[in-house]
């Protein structure tokens, strides 16, 4: 089963996908760790990557596209493979079915966690920290017992100023237009899953569950 799994930050991407990595027995890759894993092990790739990563520039597709392709072509893939962070763009998209194809694979699924806007705002902005101890909360998921004052310390609570409602729609909207024609890419394949990543958490979990067994069976 050789599942791309997408979804906007706060969507809960990173909690299903682990989710599901362990029920289907398929590793996790993430094109951070993949990057890591290059860099660390000094493949040919991974020093390319580093010299591109050391001077702070974007690593370039020809790189990137190569750092998941050898990650995907390692044994522990070979059932199959939970993808996350990678294709970002349309060309990264189409290299990776070219490789794909190259590897006589395919893609089986493509999952999108659907979440409201305004929800993901009020998910990603919610954080506070104790400016005292450094304890942190969340207005929603982990509230203070007072509102501002921390239950520890009584330290008193702020917000990060990278989560703020500015800044973090910001990055959703970047978000949303970098990949809206990614998912039309993938809806035009009939690859495309979408869903409701609004529900309960193990809801949520046997939903895409349930999806991508019922095309393999
Ligand atoms: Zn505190």
């Amino acid at each position: 089963m050789n599942i791309l799994f997408m979804g906007p930050p706060g969507a809960g991407k990173g909690t299903q996908a682990e989710r599901i990595v362990a029920e289907f027995g398929i590793p996790h890759i993430s094109t951070g760790d993949a990057f890591r894993l290059a860099m660390r092990e000094g493949t040919p790739l991974g020093q390319k990557a580093k010299e591109y990563v050391d001077q702070g520039l974007l690593v370039p597709d020809d790189v990137t596209n190569g750092i998941v392709r050898e990650r995907l072509q390692q044994d522990d893939c070979s059932q199959g493979f939970l993808l996350d962070g990678f294709p970002r763009t349309l060309s990264q998209a189409e290299a990776l079915d070219q490789m794909l194809s190259a590897m006589g694979r395919k893609l089986d699924h493509v999952i999108n966690l659907k979440v409201d806007r305004s929800l993901l705002l009020a998910r990603l902005t919610g954080r506070r920290i104790c400016k005292s101890c450094g304890a942190t909360y969340h207005v929603l998921f982990n509230p203070p017992k007072q509102e501002g004052a921390c239950d520890k310390c009584d330290g008193e609570l702020y917000q990060r100023s990278d989560d703020t409602e500015e800044k973090v729609g910001t990055r959703l909207d970047e978000y949303i237009s970098k990949t809206a024609p990614l998912l039309s890419y993938y809806a035009d394949k009939a690859l495309l899953r979408e869903v409701d990543g609004e529900k309960e958490i193990d809801t949520v979990t046997a939903d895409v569950s349930n999806l991508l067994r019922g095309r393999g069976e």
